[in-house]
């Protein structure tokens, strides 16, 4: 039962449900995309040194260590970068905001976008996926809406090419085109550079994936001065400092630390690709990931029995209920160590269910 204090606006209002984090057991967490690694060495150094003692201090309103070494990764002017207690602000502050003739976005794609809607009660357009689940842009004509696309797409890990999101934004020059790149890093390419073209795009990042931060709460906004300043305004008005001492420090070390961010990520790719043919050869179908996770199902297992036999024998992965999606299971590419267990399990769940793989 609501508080009789709580505003009937959001009496409706369906949160976010973020993956699991049990404590009742130890599991091999492969349910919410994060790294198996920890973040840069030079991170861990830094926080295990004396930054803990700057908290007394509020930290720097502006970010403008993290915002340069942001800029500096990408090559553009700092006043095109907005940082972010997580990309979900950044996203937050974009629905708020940026939106006011509406939203609309794919029936299946990154949960947290129909909350921001409903939040802040936009006019909501769901664009349906194919049936193969890739996107076709052609369906975004004619609505004259904030368009939220998230590229690579969760959970079905698939990409659209850069030619693509380009021709989205060059044919709705009056319509913000959002490109939520939270997992570009595994696969894709940035659409960070037609920023500097078109004044149409917002591209928003995050250090939670692929730079192995998800703890600290950082993400990015990459667009038009004119848009970063519009998010500055947002911010200012509600949590001036909104990114931290220690993760400010953390951003900018990590940005800085070409090298680690590289290799790690690769591991990722590489780990990506032995699950998905140890998978198929067991009969597992998915989708063309281009993630740090594989989105799933099998011919002769639920989804929901292959995510519940999982997280008996102390495996997390997301399983979804909406109804093209039941089937699935979206499972993140953790270490080498992780993923063989994975596949070790899955025989004996596969044996017991008496489903055939060869
Ligand atoms: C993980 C994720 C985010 C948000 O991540 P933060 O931890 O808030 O930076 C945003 N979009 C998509 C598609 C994601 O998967």
């Amino acid at each position: 039962m609501d508080s009789r204090f709580f505003d009937s606006g959001f009496a409706s209002l369906e949160a976010y449900v973020p993956g699991e984090q049990p404590k009742d057991r130890k599991y091999i967490k492969l349910n919410t995309n994060e790294s198996p690694f920890p973040p840069s060495p030079a991170v861990v150094e830094a926080i295990n040194g004396d930054a803990a003692s700057l908290l007394r201090l509020y930290s720097d309103p502006t970010s403008s260590d993290v915002k340069g070494a942001i800029a500096e990764f990408y090559g553009i002017d700092t006043a095109k970068v907005f940082v972010t207690n997580g990309s979900d602000e950044g996203l937050n502050f974009l629905f708020m905001a940026f939106s006011e003739k509406g939203t609309a976005f794919a029936d299946i794609t990154y949960g947290f976008y129909s909350v921001f809607a409903d939040l802040y009660h936009k006019d909501t357009t769901i664009v349906p996926l194919r049936e193969d689940f890739s996107i076709n842009i052609d369906d975004y004509d004619g609505i004259d809406k904030t368009i939220f696309i998230a590229n690579p797409n969760a959970p079905t890990g698939m990409i659209l090419g850069l030619d693509v999101i380009e021709n989205l934004i060059a044919r709705n020059p009056d319509r913000l085109i959002v490109v939520d790149e939270a997992y570009v890093d595994f696969g894709g390419e940035s659409a960070v550079a037609l920023t500097e073209k078109y004044d149409n795009v917002a591209v928003v990042q995050t250090f939670s994936k692929s730079r192995s931060l998800a703890g600290a709460r950082l993400g990015f906004v990459i667009a038009n001065p004119a848009i970063i300043a519009g998010l500055e305004k947002i911010k200012y008005s509600t949590n001036p400092y909104n990114v931290n001492r220690l993760t400010a420090l953390a951003g900018k070390l990590s940005m800085n630390d070409r090298e680690y961010f590289v290799k790690t990520r690769n591991t990722i790719i590489e780990n990506r690709t032995w699950t998905m043919n140890e998978l198929k050869a067991r009969g597992f179908e998915m989708t063309d990931s281009k993630t740090n996770f594989i989105f799933v199902r099998h011919p002769g297992l639920s989804g929901e029995t292959y995510f519940l036999a999982l997280r008996q024998r102390g495996i997390l992965v997301r399983h979804f209920t909406g109804k093209r999606i039941c089937e699935y299971n979206r499972i993140t590419v953790g270490s080498r160590e992780e993923m063989e267990a994975l596949i070790a399990v899955t025989d004996e769940i596969l044996r017991e269910a008496g489903v055939n793989h060869d």
